[in-house]
């Protein structure tokens, strides 16, 4: 165990992915209230008479883009969302005055059911039905590429639980095909760029072998003594055999943990379906240690994947996609808006431990 590990600290660690973002690490847990709904019990019905996204209630969401499987009872449904924030052409072109630019709102805005249990948690699924959703996260990406080549970057993300922005109790994830590439991501992929182009090697590679190097020891310059004992590979969490799940060494929220393949893989489109076993186990067991530790987990995940904005083969060397799991457990106060930093109450180090150490079966 680090000799600094448990006592307070107080840093503020930069992204190295996106230096521009820093997080304030201050185990002074009065920094940032909790949120209330933590302690709201899940909903974790298998049928709601009157809930849309339930079995026999199909005519109350539009048409199914695909279920999943294609015929006979479905397990997973692929719908248009009915409030999108991202809609049709519009006939009018965008009226654009002084400072106030804007760029049409256009796209696909779509909702995945994620599985025909109401209730169901993400570590209740089945690794098979955790890879099947996986893989329609794939398909259904690239068919919106595919579709039209105005849309530069397809999210997929999850909001799961009221305190994460889920306004259906039913498990649900969202697609969003957009004709910019989000600026968070825009960061990513050009700071990832930066690292490879003075390194000659992937940022997120870098990272994993960081995390996977156990421990380093720095000796003292003049004695040779031991100065001091390193135990990098405590930011790992749960690994498969393609996959590592790793707690953010700058991590913004206090358990959030990103997924990414163990060998480098730019665009999350070209997993295989060994791969995406092998993934589905890795997320599973994740949310499982999330559960045992932080309990009725709500949160937001989402996928980051090289955008299809003419960038593609350029940026494949130097970027790697990755999931990231972001439990809400408190809410961002004046300082973290007004100032763009984020306040995380526990040291990633210390959660990370909790996570791997959770007992799961
Ligand atoms: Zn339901
Ligand atoms: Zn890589
Ligand atoms: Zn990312």
């Amino acid at each position: 165990m680090a000799d600094s590990q448990n006592q307070e600290v107080r840093e503020i660690r930069i992204n190295p992915i996106i230096p521009s973002e820093s997080v304030l690490v201050a185990t002074a847990r009065s920094m940032r209230p909790k949120k209330a709904e933590d302690l709201a019990p899940r909903d974790t019905r298998k049928h709601v008479d009157t809930c849309p996204f339930c079995t026999g209630n199909e005519d109350k969401t539009p048409p199914a883009i695909a279920t999943y499987p294609p015929t006979g009872e479905w397990r997973i449904r692929i719908v248009e969302n009915l409030y999108p924030v991202l809609g049709d052409d519009r006939s009018e072109a965008n009226l654009s005055f002084g400072l106030q630019q804007t760029i049409d709102g256009y796209g696909r805005h779509e909702v995945m059911i994620d599985h025909n249990e109401h209730g169901i948690a993400v570590q209740d699924m089945s690794q098979a039905h955790l890879h099947n959703l996986f893989g329609a996260y794939r398909e259904r990406m690239q068919q919106l590429y595919d579709s039209d080549p105005r849309l530069k970057y397809v999210l997929v993300f999850k909001n799961f639980g009221p305190a994460a922005g889920a306004s259906i109790p039913h498990t649900h994830s969202q697609i969003i095909a957009m004709p910019v590439v989000p600026e968070n991501l825009q960061a990513e992929v050009e700071n990832s760029r930066a690292f490879y182009n003075k390194h000659h090697q992937c940022i997120f590679c870098s990272l994993i072998n960081e995390a996977l190097t156990f421990e380093a020891t720095i000796y003292d310059r003049e004695s040779g003594k031991i100065h001091r004992k390193i135990h990098v590979g405590q930011f790992v969490i749960e690994r498969g055999r393609k996959f590592i799940a790793i707690k953010p060494f700058a991590s913004r929220f206090e358990w959030e943990v990103h997924i990414l393949p163990l060998t480098h893989q730019s665009d999350f489109g070209a997993i295989s379906d060994d791969d995406l076993d092998d993934l589905a186990g890795v997320v599973r067991r994740t949310m499982a240690r999330l559960e045992a530790v932080i309990g009725g987990a709500q949160y937001n995940y989402f996928l980051h994947s090289v955008p299809h904005d003419g960038t593609h083969e350029e940026n494949a060397p130097s970027f790697h996609w990755h999931l990231e799991i972001c439990p809400r457990t408190s809410i961002p106060t004046g300082f973290e808006l007004g100032s763009g930093i984020y306040v995380n109450t526990v040291k990633p180090e210390e959660a990370a431990e909790k996570l791997r150490n959770a007992v799961i079966d």
